[in-house]
């Protein structure tokens, strides 16, 4: 049993798992960039260590100063948050060799689930289908490239088995681009991983993503919680998230629920996951598992009533899971918008002092911010400044809430994408339901959203 948790990270996420170790009585431990020193998650922690200068590198992902920061100030446990540390199995490693609690799933899971590869693999033995594609790294040769891409049928899409965040995937749509688009993604996956082994997929041309997700204990107990939808994408990275996925029906998503917590089971996965499939003319094909809090766990906490980021922390506690499949409900309807400090048109970061801060309010409605009037956003970090999440009773009820607080909500002195969520709530097809993961790039293309 831990009493004192090292949260390494920032930002809103800071705040949200400080939150939930206040609420469970535990003490907290921020650590901080020299840039962050007056941040409201070094202000409301028991304790701050700063760890370096403002470079991520040089601070939030320097493992030796956040062990060093932990041993210092007495906590037990560390808490990696999102992004960062998180899923650096490496990292995992080193907190529990020091006899300290990683707040996450064993080092070996993270390593697993890390290896797109390897995942899919651990995935198909435990029954889960697939998108159609290599089953090991491609091998230095191009012509056994040409020959499983031509097995599997162009477009293929060729991705970094160490990728993540929306990098170290190429789409080739035919056989004369792939040597050099395998090359290419190759040294790419390289220079951002450290690793360059690299496979091929089938590209599915209107898939839906829509992931399931997961909390298991240390004694072999795992429920599913439901499902979100994060079709709308751009750059392979999410901008508005929903729970659950409409339109899918209910049995095929207890289907996929089920078995993913009984992969989990199988497999001796501890803590909270996600399970990401790509979902297309009614079939399921996962895609990678997330082994780590989600920036979307809001949507989940909504309909679920379930503080997951409690069960995170009381489940590496030890506790057992008091929670069986039957008393979880889904109730109503979420969305979550991610509201960054970004250019509209070029999406370019946009840092500065905020000058204006007005916040939405009312029935249903949960902002997730680490910002206030007179914050400076830093060039540094992640540009997301605030997670604006609504519920209400079904999903049209639920919209009307969300277009609402978009136009409620007022921010000064940099530039927001608040206007491209206020125009994502009015466009037909996502008021109707279903769009695909190209939905919003190509309305983007079209000159739509503006
Ligand atoms: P990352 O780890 O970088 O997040 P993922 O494998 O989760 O990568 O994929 C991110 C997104 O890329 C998906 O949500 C989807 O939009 C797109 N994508 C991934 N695999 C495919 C595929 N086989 N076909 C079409 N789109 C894909």
């Amino acid at each position: 049993m831990f009493r004192t948790v090292l949260i390494a990270n920032r930002g809103e996420v800071a705040l949200r798992i400080q939150r939930a170790c206040r609420t469970l009585g535990l003490r907290t431990i921020a650590v901080h960039s020299t840039e962050d020193a007056e941040a409201p998650h070094v202000r409301h922690a028991d304790a701050a260590f700063c760890i370096g200068p403002a470079p991520a590198r040089r601070s939030y992902l320097d493992q030796t100063a956040i062990l060093f920061a932990t041993e210092v100030s007495g906590a037990e446990a560390i808490h990696p948050g999102y992004g960062f540390l998180s899923e650096n199995a490496g990292f995992a490693r080193r907190v529990e060799a020091a006899g300290l609690t990683f707040i996450g799933p064993a080092s070996a899971s993270i390593a697993t689930m890390g290896d797109k590869i390897a995942a899919r693999n651990a995935m198909r033995e435990a029954g889960i289908s697939c998108v159609p594609g290599s089953d090991g790294p491609l091998p230095d040769e191009a012509a056994a490239a040409m020959e499983l891409a031509l097995r599997i049928g162009y477009p293929v899409l060729i991705k970094a088995t160490a990728g993540g965040g929306g990098r170290g995937m190429r789409v080739v749509a035919g056989p004369s681009d792939l040597a050099p688009a395998l090359a290419l993604t190759k040294e790419e996956a390289r220079q951002a991983f450290g690793n360059d082994a690299v496979y091929l997929e089938k590209l599915l041309e209107h898939p839906r993503h829509v992931e399931i997700q997961v909390l298991a204990d240390h004694h072999g107990h795992a429920v599913w919680l439901g499902s979100r939808d994060c079709s709308l994408q751009r750059r392979h990275q999410k901008v508005l998230e929903e729970a659950p996925a409409p339109g899918i029906d209910e049995g095929i998503i207890a289907e996929m629920g089920e078995r993913c917590a009984a992969a989990c089971r199988r497999t001796g996965y501890r803590g909270l996951g996600t399970f990401e499939f790509l979902v297309e003319d009614g079939r399921f094909y996962f895609i990678e598992m997330n082994t780590r809090l989600q920036v979307e766990h809001c949507v989940t906490e909504m309909i679920t009533g379930i503080d997951l980021v409690q069960w995170q922390i009381r489940v590496a506690q030890g506790e057992k899971l008091d929670l069986a499949q039957r008393d979880i409900r889904c109730t109503g309807h979420a969305f979550e918008s991610r509201i960054n400090a970004e250019h509209p048109g070029t999406f370019a970061p946009s840092p500065g002092r905020v000058a204006a801060w007005d916040l939405p309010g009312g029935p249903g409605v949960r902002v997730d911010t680490h910002v206030s009037q007179g914050s400076v956003i830093s060039r540094h970090y992640d540009s997301l400044i605030a997670k604006l999440v609504v519920h209400g009773s079904t999903r049209a009820d639920t919209l009307a809430r969300l277009q609402l607080a978009l136009d409620e909500m007022r921010v000064g002195g940099i530039a927001t994408n608040l206007d491209l969520h206020r125009a994502i709530v009015r466009d037909p097809d996502f008021v109707a339901g279903g769009v695909d993961i190209h939905h919003l790039e190509r309305r983007l293309a079209e000159g739509g959203l503006r």
